[in-house]
């Protein structure tokens, strides 16, 4: 078997250090290389949603490959002009550009990552929360120019920030924001939904023995033939070692992985995450990295930036009381560094 050949997130940045998470794709073998049954292996990758995305599945004929990939991708386009924050002509950014206090119709794609969003920051009392849009801004110009935020911007931001004030309504499949200025960003969720709906697509064209990689995000079908699941590994993200940590195999399944990332920034020898702990109005410090296997990639996309905020001790017990949910929580503080695994966890362990 080969040694990693897929390192889905980038590698070389020497200061990063272990506990950083990177998940790998193991033993794959080339693309195009046809296997016992006629199967051929093939990877295509497109950016999308500020990230790479990579297909890798096997198929037997190679026009049915190509035409499955590009409707794949195409979904991911479509759903990047739904959920993106970034583009201006976007859904979301069209429903929170217009009149705070009326309900506003969406889409059935935008409603249901709504849904899920409220329902995990429901769950994690606000720690997860797609309402920080105003503050998660103000973050980005914070590390654009390495000044952190003034508390007056971040007061300011936080009155316009809350689950509560975005009201879900089912049956005419409207949102409600209660208040102005409120600015959604799906950042956190959005890259696992996108990756589980290329994977439908991909199914829908016979194709199910498939991996879609989002940046730190799997959504994972079938098998490949002849094998048990995809090797995954969790790997850290300083490259001086690029051991890999975790070793699991995996199959129609959703895997993420969340935290110390290569996005996190110094500002006056503080480091901060690109993620925002809802309290403070600004990124966090805490260093953890968190990986994730549940149902869907949704799922663990939105649960392993919650247990990021939670931490360690509340995020486990989360992670315990969501019914598919299993995880790996590595933290680093004066303690020293610890990694725990939820009870299930080791069912994904590749055997020794
Ligand atoms: P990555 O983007 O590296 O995969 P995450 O899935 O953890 O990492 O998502 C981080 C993104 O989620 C941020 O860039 C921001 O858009 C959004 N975000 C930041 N903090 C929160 C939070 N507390 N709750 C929900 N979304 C968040
Ligand atoms: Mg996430």
């Amino acid at each position: 078997m080969k040694t990693p050949i897929d390192t889905l997130r980038a590698s070389g940045h020497a200061a990063l250090w272990w506990m950083a998470l990177v998940l790998v794709c193991l033993g794959c073998r080339h693309p195009g290389a046809t296997t016992s049954g006629g199967w051929q292996r093939f990877e295509f990758s497109e950016p999308h949603m500020g990230t790479l995305f990579t297909i890798t599945f096997y198929a037997k004929q190679e026009s049915v490959a190509r035409e499955a990939a590009r409707a794949a991708f195409a979904r991911v386009g479509e759903l990047n002009l739904i959920l993106s924050d970034y583009d201006a002509e976007s859904e979301l950014v069209r429903l929170f550009e217009s009149e705070h206090g009326k309900p506003v119709a969406v889409s059935a794609e935008l409603f249901r990552v709504l849904t899920h969003a409220q329902a995990l920051a429901e769950e994690t009392d606000g720690a997860f929360d797609v309402t920080l849009g105003p503050l998660t801004r103000l973050w980005r110009k914070a590390r654009r120019t390495k000044t952190l935020p003034d508390a007056a911007a971040i007061a300011e931001a936080k009155a316009a920030v809350g689950w509560q004030k975005l009201e879900l309504d089912a049956r005419l499949r409207a949102v409600t924001l209660r208040v102005p200025n409120m600015k959604l960003d799906l950042g956190g969720i959005a890259k696992g939904f996108a990756a589980d709906e290329a994977l439908a697509v991909l199914r829908r064209h016979g194709i199910k023995r498939a991996l879609v990689a989002a940046s730190g995000d799997l959504a994972i079908g079938d098998a490949p033939p002849g094998r048990d699941g995809w090797n995954v590994g969790i790997a850290p993200l300083d490259a001086a070692s690029g051991k890999i940590t975790d070793a699991l195999v995996l199959k129609n399944c959703g895997v993420s992985t969340s935290g110390d990332t290569e996005q996190s920034i110094d500002i006056n020898g503080v480091r901060y995450s690109h993620i925002v702990n809802p309290a403070t109005g600004l990124g966090l410090t805490e260093r953890i990295g968190v990986t994730v296997i549940a149902r869907d990639a949704t799922t663990t996309d939105a649960l392993a930036t919650a247990v990021s905020v939670v931490g360690a001790g509340r995020g486990m017990k989360l992670v315990e009381a969501s019914k598919s949910a299993e995880a790996i929580i590595m933290t680093h503080n004066e303690v020293g560094r610890r990694a725990i695994v939820s009870e299930g966890f080791g069912k994904f362990r590749k055997a020794r």
